[in-house]
């Protein structure tokens, strides 16, 4: 499960409002134990890198056609890269005027990470924000995150990963969660077959490690907030949110998040090629109308939990 390697990173997103307190820097890593079909970010799946084509900015100008040794790009593929074919030689990316086309995914060592985010230190002080670990999945490169999560605590900034919850939480314990000041953690589906059908992996883990961190976080002095993310028919349900208020309510949970659906990461699957089963899906591919996350609130709050 864990991964030695060096994580790629897909992105850098500075002076984010919605990934935590204040005013936030965002590291995405590319690569996640789970795979869950509504991922909201479908490039970060993999942990190695890809080649993404945008038609959308494509001016047909043919550069890149001619640059492939491979002759992967053709107008007559479905989404225009044989990625059977493609090396990821990322030739094209090179030859490319329009930036339609675009390597997904590159190493960053920890001190270009910190050259990026440390002139926003000012923002994140004033504002009570810092930097958040997403993804993909930071927990599955245990060590290149610990020693991330070092290099920004040693800088005085507040910390803070979102995670699926699946990892071995020993070694989380050990060595990741003393640089940690907040902790989003996904509690997606109770029920374990669903689990399995929708995310790819049991959930047995998951919960377990929910609670052990439950256990300590707040005499630690640190944030751990579960967060549901409300996807039609699938976790939205009234069973599947009844059985998570009843979970967190057991374990003493007070404060938890529902995540509204957003349907944007369909325009993403294209680009990187992947098979989109709800594409023309109606409820998949609409924004969510405020009732479904008025009645799970409503369910969350007769179990005395507040989102
Ligand atoms: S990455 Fe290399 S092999 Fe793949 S399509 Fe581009 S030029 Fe061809
Ligand atoms: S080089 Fe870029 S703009 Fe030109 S055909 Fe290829 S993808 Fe399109």
């Amino acid at each position: 499960m864990t991964n030695t390697q060096t994580p790629l990173v897909l992105d850098i997103k500075g002076n984010s409002l919605d990934d935590g307190p204040g005013i936030r820097s965002v590291i995405f890593f590319k690569g996640c134990p789970l795979s869950c079909v509504w991922c909201h970010n479908p490039e970060s799946k993999k942990a190695g890198p890809e080649i993404a084509f945008d038609k959308g900015r494509c001016i047909d100008c043919g550069a890149c056609r001619e640059t492939c040794p491979e002759q992967a790009l053709s107008k007559a593929n479905p989404f225009y890269i044989d990625r059977k074919r493609c090396t990821l030689c990322f030739a094209c990316v090179a030859a490319c005027p329009s930036g339609a086309l675009e390597q997904v995914g590159k190493e960053m060592p920890v001190t270009d990470i910190l050259e990026q985010v440390l002139p926003d230190k000012p923002f994140f002080d004033a504002s009570g924000g810092g930097v958040t670990l997403s993804g993909g999945e930071p927990t599955l490169f245990m060590d290149f995150t610990a020693d991330l999560l070092t290099a920004i605590k040693r800088e005085d900034i507040h910390t803070l990963v979102e995670t699926c919850g699946l990892f071995d939480a020993e070694r989380f314990v050990t060595m990741l969660y003393p640089m940690l000041d907040t902790i989003y953690f996904d509690i997606k589906i109770i029920d374990p077959t669903a689990h399995k059908t929708y995310c790819g992996v049991p959930n047995d883990r998951i919960l377990a490690n929910f609670a052990t961190l439950f256990a300590r976080a707040p005499k630690d002095g640190k944030t751990l907030l579960p967060r549901t993310p409300l996807i039609p028919g699938i976790t939205d349900t009234e069973k599947n949110i009844t059985d998570i208020a009843a979970f967190l309510k057991k374990l003493g949970v007070t404060q938890s998040a529902l995540l509204a659906y957003n349907p944007l990461w369909h325009d993403k699957t294209d680009k990187i090629g992947t098979p989109d089963p709800y594409k023309t899906d109606k409820a998949m591919t609409a924004f969510a109308d405020n009732s479904v996350l008025e009645k799970s609130r409503k369910i969350f709050a007769e179990a005395g939990i507040e989102t």
